[in-house]
């Protein structure tokens, strides 16, 4: 391990605006060999079903991020001081054909996961989650896995294809990948093809909570109540932005009403804290659809509270 960890680029010395937007202005680096994690970008939109642009998501996070400073002030984390983290960079994945993209990016985690550095990913459509849970199947074995989206994504095909964004998880858990039993899915809503949709994963034994069952409440005892079913192995955390409401989150490709606030995001991240997490993704964010940048800034939120819950984050944190 390095003794000099790496360390954002401060505000006094260079305008936030100003200077090569990497994620949160850490340094960029190709090599993932030596960093305890990283946040990758993962360009990706050719498997959404509704609106496009999650392809622009790595970069726009990248640039709302600059507004993030070191320290979390709510959790007293200061990840870069425990943590050596950099960016990455995109994994350059097949703009012409997505079977062809989750081989590239199964490849590029598999690189990834092998030197042990923990992935943080921008993205990107939910396609990706896939490919990133072959590659941790192959280093960790299954995983549980905590998912925050306003859709299942448990479709058997979609225009009569396996491979999609909203298939992942059916896939995943077919090909165990997941362990059905220690999966949760938090803020499922909106409408569907048929009442029996979210049927086929309850029958496995996952976990669901839809977004009612979060309306005009904390998410914080939620999250307590997880950690003994979630703390049995490794743990991934797959967050689609439009689990939160298009009020707070309106840069998605297929926006659903009422949804989590951003409130409930940063209790369900944090209420992470003490998991044995292995990854996280924060996917589908579309810029063409965020005209104020709140959505990618919230995403670049997000991100940095996920690096803050890593069990690396909190070595040598102060009581
Ligand atoms: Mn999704
Ligand atoms: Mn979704």
């Amino acid at each position: 391990m390095a003794t000099t960890r790496n360390q954002p680029l401060g505000g006094n010395e260079m305008p936030r605006f100003a200077g090569p937007a990497s994620m949160m202005r850490l340094p960029v680096q190709d090599d993932p060999h030596g960093l305890d994690a990283c946040f990758v970008g993962v360009p990706l939109d050719i498997g959404t079903s509704n609106r496009g642009g999650a392809r622009f998501g790595p970069r726009q996070i990248r640039a709302e991020s600059a507004l993030l400073r070191p320290c979390n002030l709510a959790t007293g984390i200061a990840p870069f001081d425990a943590m050596q983290v950099a960016d990455i960079g995109d994994v350059p994945i097949n703009p012409y054909n997505l079977a062809d993209s989750v081989r590239i990016i199964e490849q590029a985690y598999d690189r990834i996961v092998a030197t042990g550095c923990i992935p943080l990913t921008l993205g990107g459509d939910h396609t990706l989650t896939l490919p990133v849970l072959r590659a941790m199947m192959r280093h960790h074995g299954p995983v549980g896995v905590i998912h925050v989206d306003a859709h299942a994504d448990m479709n058997e095909a979609m225009f009569g294809e396996a491979i999609a964004h909203g298939t992942p998880f059916r896939r995943a858990i077919e090909e165990g990948l997941i362990e059905p039993a220690r999966m949760i899915q938090i803020g499922l809503r909106g409408t569907g093809y048929a009442t029996s949709d979210f049927d086929w994963a309850r029958e496995r034994g996952v976990r669901i909570v839809t977004a009612e069952q979060c309306w005009y409440r904390s998410l914080s005892p939620l999250m307590a109540e997880l950690g003994p079913m979630l703390n049995d192995g490794p743990v991934y955390l797959s967050f689609d932005i439009d689990g939160i409401d298009p009020a707070f989150a309106p840069g998605t490709g297929t926006p659903e009403i009422g949804g989590l606030s951003s409130i409930q995001a940063l209790e369900i991240i944090r209420g992470c804290a003490g998991l044995p997490l292995v990854g996280a993704d924060l996917v589908e964010v579309a810029p063409p659809y965020d005209t104020s940048g709140n959505t990618a800034l919230l995403a670049a939120n997000l991100l940095f509270e996920m690096l803050c819950v890593l069990p690396q984050a909190h070595r040598g944190a102060s009581p």
